[in-house]
């Protein structure tokens, strides 16, 4: 991988800002953009010159490989800005590096540090005063890669591209939650491409959350595809399970996703002496739990909600209603982990990362 420098990035600003016609108290998540976006092409095997430029529509060609077979990856992050106007990534090392993990997976090339993180760092800062300050308010940051060759050949495109996109967000509440737990969809399988941030994991949920939400659920707890006994993934979230005083959440595994938020989690936690194990729950042991009143809570932990707590869960024909709780493990760690990304508290873990 060629080393390049922030020197070696185009500019192209556009002439006028749309941000004044942006309504920053009534966003639907993920649906307002930023004035620029960062594209970077792949050709003859090297990354050119990356790019920032109008975020505008762009031509590719109806054979283009990303629309016949699948290869399609990304990320999800967020930049936040502090009391004295500072905009603060959290983690990008590691959505680096996980954007990277699921390219290999994908057959697609990696990305250079200095496209993704430099690059990341000087779009955001031409975009600074579109991420505002206070109350769950952030900006939304979409990596994304494509393969352009043309011709619906079935091998792996020679062509690709880059590009980050920017959403303005409020605060995420979806909310009250209701989940069923899979007893025959799978997300996921064993040597599948379940850990990789595949657009094709998202397509193939579609489906049975759309049954799921016909019965009255919002999304699905994943089971393990082989024997859908333990519990993997809530929706596009990992998940965390509190039993008594202990939170539980499964390994990380070939059919699960390494979430930023749930290993960051993980350590917050044990810095707020919340006991915490890494173990696959089994759908019996929290069903038993939910009968015998030790099942305090479940919450789904990803960046676009933080922590998303979920009210019942159904199985089966049975539906489990969980106690409404004054002192969540849920909302005390989502409020501990908010203000270290908006630095309203002291980041004693060194997770943010100045812009
Ligand atoms: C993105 C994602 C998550 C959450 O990952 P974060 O890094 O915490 O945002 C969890 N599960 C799946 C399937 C995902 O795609």
């Amino acid at each position: 991988m060629e080393n390049k420098t922030l020197s070696d990035i185009k500019i192209n600003l556009v002439e006028h800002s749309k941000i004044n016609d942006i309504d920053f108290e009534n966003l639907s998540f993920g649906n307002v953009f930023t004035d620029h976006m960062l594209v970077c092409d792949y050709t003859n095997g090297e990354w050119n010159t990356p790019e920032i430029k109008a975020y505008a529509p762009f031509t590719i060609e109806p054979s283009a490989r990303v629309f016949h077979y699948g290869q399609a990856i990304f990320e999800g992050m967020k930049a936040y800005k502090d009391e004295q106007d500072d905009v603060w990534l959290f983690r990008p090392d590691q959505n680096y590096e996980r954007f990277n993990k699921s390219a290999v997976r994908l057959a697609m090339p990696e990305v250079p540090q200095d496209v993704f993180i430099d690059g990341l760092k000087k779009l955001l800062q031409i975009e600074k005063d579109w991420v505002k300050r206070g109350n769950g308010k952030s900006l939304y940051i979409r990596p994304f890669m494509i393969a352009t060759s043309s011709g619906v050949i079935a091998s792996p495109s020679l062509n690709y591209r880059f590009c980050i996109i920017l959403s303005p967000a409020k605060s995420y509440y979806s909310g009250e939650v209701k989940v069923v737990i899979a007893d025959h969809y799978s997300r996921a399988a064993n040597g599948g491409i379940g850990a990789a941030k595949a657009a094709g994991n998202y397509s193939a949920q579609f489906y049975p959350t759309k049954l799921a939400n016909e019965k009255g659920f919002q999304q699905i707890i994943w089971t393990d595809d082989a024997t859908h006994t333990k519990l993997e993934e809530a929706g596009t979230m990992n998940v965390f399970f509190r039993i008594n005083d202990t939170l539980y959440t499964a390994p990380t595994s070939e059919r699960i996703l390494d979430g930023v938020t749930r290993k960051s989690l993980i350590e917050l936690a044990k810095r707020e002496n919340i006991n915490v194990e890494v173990k696959s729950v089994l759908v019996e042991e929290l069903i038993a739990a939910a009968k015998d009143g030790s099942l305090k809570e479940i919450f789904g932990a990803g960046t676009a909600a933080v922590v998303n707590p979920i009210a019942g869960f159904g199985y089966k024909d049975e539906y489990f209603e969980l106690p409404k709780l004054e002192k969540s493990f849920a909302l005390h760690l989502k409020e501990k982990l908010t203000n270290i990304q908006t630095k309203v508290e002291p980041d004693t873990f060194g997770w943010t990362v100045k812009i």
